[in-house]
């Protein structure tokens, strides 16, 4: 039987970032983990620390483009027939977060969250040592059609009053910064002050080993149920119990069952994504693009450039489909035409989506003394250092710097 003030439940980025704050607060925190911590989702992620990225992905115009992305199957957005039926209460919520007036709130919610982000990530990092994996550069959101470089213009007034920067390239422009774009692109959008992380899986390695060093523990085993003890916590793990004052849930899409268990249904999915690794590009970007048609990031990293993106609904379980991967290069060579694939190593990862776009970052009423930190989706690198001070202040009963009301796990109901 081990002992600890805080067991964190699951060590990809928000895990080990939570741990890390924990731990510089003073607690002897553990890992419970079974494979290796620090690596998780973002470890394949595309690298992005997007604070620009404020806007759910319910919205009105989403669900009107719903039917014909749905019948495309090669599109980038596709629900495997028979999960269908399991998506039917994240389906229904997904709708009702797409008023407008729900998509307002939630584009302030994430804006404020993501407003303290930058600091509260790049602090961790340097006090990790792990601040030479972040670059902080322009990043551009590529357009080929003119209607879809002026919709994304049409944020740039939200995005500024929400404190980011953004400015027009047009084609010209664009193409003397990136040389490699083909010639057929209408513009992009270049957003100020955006980072860019040249090897996550080292970043999240590199989290892991100071926590290590600083003497947190490492349990490498899977958690099968949290229950009440006593005056504390026991977290069951596949390598015997822990006692723990108290408990973080930060265990991705494999958060559900342990919530199940402490009297919360969360409608948690898997959005599953992939990544097309490609070590001899033969191209040469200096920035990382997010390209909009369709939507894919292209980022130039330590062993190559990295395509990521995709969403697709399978549930955890159902084996990778590589053609997911593959048409990531595909779509890439639409905007850069010299573009080779020796080598190319395909990835999926799953991002923790709740149908709102918005995280849970919790303190469980239900279970006192346990905080859940879950339902990043495709933020969860960008949000996890401030996410790691909102767990901390959880844990500590203190007041966090972000008011988390519409982060509660209440927010859904009854499911
Ligand atoms: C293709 C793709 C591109 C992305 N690009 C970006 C990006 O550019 N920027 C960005 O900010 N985000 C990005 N994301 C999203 C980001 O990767 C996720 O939001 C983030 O990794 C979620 O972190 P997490 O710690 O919540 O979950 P995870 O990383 O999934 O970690 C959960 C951990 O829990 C462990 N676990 C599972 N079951 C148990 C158990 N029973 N007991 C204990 N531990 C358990 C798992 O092994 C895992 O390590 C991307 C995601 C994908 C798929």
């Amino acid at each position: 039987l081990q002992r600890t003030d805080v067991a964190v439940v699951g060590g990809g980025i928000i895990g080990t970032t939570a741990a890390l704050e924990l731990q510089r607060r003073g607690y002897a925190v553990t890992i419970v983990e079974p494979n290796e911590a620090g690596a998780g989702t973002a470890g394949g992620s595309a690298g992005y620390l997007a604070w620009d990225d404020i806007f759910p992905i319910p919205n009105p115009s989403v669900i009107a483009d719903l039917p014909r992305m749905l019948l495309d199957k090669h599109g980038p957005l596709v629900i495997k027939p028979s999960y269908l039926p399991h998506m039917m209460g994240w389906g229904v919520r997904f709708l009702l977060a797409a008023r407008p007036s729900a998509v307002r709130r939630a584009i302030d919610a994430l804006s404020r969250l993501n407003g303290n982000a930058e600091e509260s990530l790049v602090a961790l990092a340097e006090r990790a040592g792990a601040q030479r994996y972040l670059v902080r550069e322009a990043a551009l959101h590529v357009s080929r059609k003119a209607e879809s470089l002026e919709a994304a213009a049409a944020q740039i007034p939200t995005l500024a009053a929400h404190g980011i920067v953004a400015e027009i390239l047009d084609r010209r422009a664009l193409l003397a910064q990136e040389p490699a774009l083909s010639t057929t692109v209408a513009g992009a959008i270049a957003i100020q002050g955006a980072y860019r992380c040249t090897n996550p899986g080292a970043f999240g390695a590199a989290l892991a080993d100071h926590f290590r060093h600083r003497s947190g523990t490492v349990t490498q085993a899977r958690a099968t149920a949290i229950a009440p003890d006593a005056t504390s916590w026991r977290v069951r793990t596949s390598a015997g119990d822990i006692l723990a004052n108290r408990i973080v849930v930060a265990a991705g899409v494999w958060s559900a069952p342990l919530l199940r268990g402490l009297g919360y249904r969360v409608p948690l999915q898997s959005a599953r994504g992939y990544h097309l690794m490609l070590p001899y590009p033969q191209v040469r970007l200096d920035r990382l693009i997010h390209f909009n048609e369709p939507h894919f990031v292209a980022t130039p990293m330590e062993d190559g450039l990295r395509l990521a993106g995709t969403v697709e609904f399978a549930g955890v379980d159902a084996p990778p489909n590589e053609y997911r991967a593959d048409m990531l290069f595909d779509v890439a060579r639409e905007y850069l035409p010299a573009l080779r694939r020796d080598g190319a190593a395909r990835w999926m990862g799953h991002r923790p989506s709740l149908p709102d776009s918005l995280p849970i970052i919790a303190s469980l009423r239900r279970a006192p003394g346990v905080v859940a930190a879950i339902g990043h989706e495709r933020r969860g690198l960008t949000e996890s250092g401030i996410t790691a001070r909102c767990v901390a202040d959880l844990v500590e009963g203190k007041t966090p710097p972000v008011d988390l009301t519409p982060f509660r796990i209440e927010r859904f109901g009854n499911l």
